[in-house]
């Protein structure tokens, strides 16, 4: 049974258009901007971030700092060579030394829970949570026996994948990596996907979300273009992180005993390596608005064998929705308890301020949400939650319905505490009694876009409704009971 969901309910709405789907969003933000300062950036962040645009053709340039290497070589590696390898023997429980391991214990029962405590293993772990996590969820999941892989091996790999990570960036260091591993397990968890994925997948998916944002530096793929870096260079400025990311998750297995593969069929390894590479290169932001056009559009077609699972019955489908999955689970903070979802959004923000410090120390432009001195950190969560964030859950609460509604439902509540946080302007409180809606929520009328006839004069309500919202939530109003429920 269908939701209230804006989008396609009608049987002959059927496919939308990732053109459409842009256009629309466009225009949202387009009035986002125009209600004040702070809405603009939150604007800009969001289309430069989640909508895939031309950049324009003059950009910036930067003195360059590093001396040329070889365009072939795969920068930022180290220890491949004489990595500290565990032997069988000395392979500890979850793979790091720690002399709190009945603590870890304890925290990793959590392992199947959407919630777990992330912060705590990486404090309980010597700050290994991504080989804690992985080792923990393969264990849970039986892997190493299925494919053969040694524990040592699987330690060293991941040790040596989570000692790629940055410990002195904000937010994609490797407690991000774990987080999102450990979503990508929960969500693979599913009722609606019981069964459905193989065994290769599952280990593909975990893989995938474990190498994701492995030697991040902190800043956004925009930013390594704009200054020249030599990863923009390498990757012709397309999907640049990401392509790094998998290059280095992949090189990383060569290292001595790191070869968590090795006990794989050839067939096995290049059917795992394209799907990793298909995951991995759709967590690049810009193709966010694509992936919910496409994810929309399953949902509008599900079909459910008589278990009541998923039917997936090609390729492109179980793909896409492996692609979708760990998209989701990199985009979860919001979902989490929101003790956990505030730990993650002041380090995304101090990542963001960071990025800006040195935009503004070069001169360069400062990148939306990224200036410390005019950011506004709950708006702009407000915002990433009705423009990105909720869109999505709540299509993915559509595909695997009812399995995603609890976490729907703490997207909804963390939504109304970042909103309540929004510091009150004067106007608000020499006007306190206006009504209206508190929220506004992205949702895209189908019909406007099937019927493109028709939008001149839809428009013209519509674009009042969302107006009269924008400026409602812009004129910062003290929270109110929210009309869901
Ligand atoms: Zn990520």
């Amino acid at each position: 049974q269908k939701s209230n969901n804006t989008l396609g309910d009608g049987p002959h709405h059927n496919h939308i258009t990732h053109g459409d789907f842009k256009r629309i969003l466009n225009r949202e933000l387009t009035h986002l901007s125009e209600t004040s300062r702070s809405g603009n950036q939150v604007s800009e962040y969001i289309s430069q971030t989640f909508l895939d645009q031309q950049t324009e053709v003059e950009l910036p340039t930067v003195t360059a700092e590093e001396p040329p290497k070889p365009v072939s070589q795969i920068s930022g590696l180290h220890g491949l060579c004489h990595s500290a390898s565990l032997s069988s023997a000395t392979v500890p429980r979850f793979g790091v030394q720690t002399e709190q391991e009945e603590l870890l214990a304890k925290e990793l029962e959590d392992t199947n829970k959407w919630g777990l405590d992330v912060f705590k293993v990486a404090e309980l772990s010597g700050n290994r949570p991504l080989t804690a996590i992985i080792f923990s969820i393969f264990q849970e999941r039986d892997l190493l026996k299925t494919f053969q892989i040694p524990a040592d091996t699987l330690a060293t790999y991941l040790l040596l994948l989570e000692g790629h990570y940055h410990a002195d960036v904000a937010y994609h260091n490797s407690l991000h990596a774990a987080d999102v591993a450990q979503s990508t397990h929960v969500l693979l968890a599913t009722p609606a996907l019981e069964a459905v994925f193989t065994d290769l997948e599952v280990l593909a998916a975990l893989f995938a979300s474990a190498i994701h944002d492995v030697d991040h530096p902190g800043v956004s793929n925009q930013f390594l273009i704009n200054t020249n870096s030599e990863l923009a260079l390498m990757y012709n400025d397309a999907s640049v992180l990401e392509n790094h990311h998998l290059a280095v998750g992949f090189k990383l297995l060569q290292a001595e005993n790191c070869d968590i593969f090795q006990n794989l069929s050839t067939k096995q390894r290049l059917s795992l390596r394209r799907m990793v590479i298909d995951m991995v290169l759709a967590t690049d932001m810009s193709k966010h608005m694509n992936l919910l056009a496409d994810l929309k559009t399953m949902v509008e077609t599900k079909k459910v064998t008589s278990l009541g699972v998923l039917l997936l019955d090609n390729y492109p489908d179980r793909i896409q929705v492996l692609q979708s999955l760990v998209h989701c689970a990199d985009l979860s903070n919001p979902t989490k308890p929101l003790p956990l979802y505030r730990q993650w959004t002041d380090r995304i923000m101090a990542e963001f301020f960071q990025q800006g410090d040195r935009e503004r120390e070069s001169g360069l432009d400062i990148s939306p949400m990224c200036d410390k001195h005019t950011a506004s950190v709950e708006k702009s969560q407000v915002g990433f939650i009705d423009y990105i964030a909720h869109p999505l859950w709540e299509t993915w609460a559509d595909l695997v319905h009812p399995d995603a509604q609890d976490l729907l439902d703490t997207l909804e509540d963390n939504r109304e505490w970042y909103q309540s946080k929004i510091p009150r302007s004067p106007s608000s409180l020499t006007n306190p009694e206006r009504g209206g809606p508190d929220r506004f929520q992205f949702g895209l009328p189908l019909e406007e876009a099937e019927e493109e006839e028709e939008e001149e004069e839809e428009e013209g309500e519509e674009t009042a409704l969302v107006k009269e919202a924008l400026e409602l939530s812009d004129t910062e109003l003290p929270p109110k009971s929210s009309g869901r429920s």
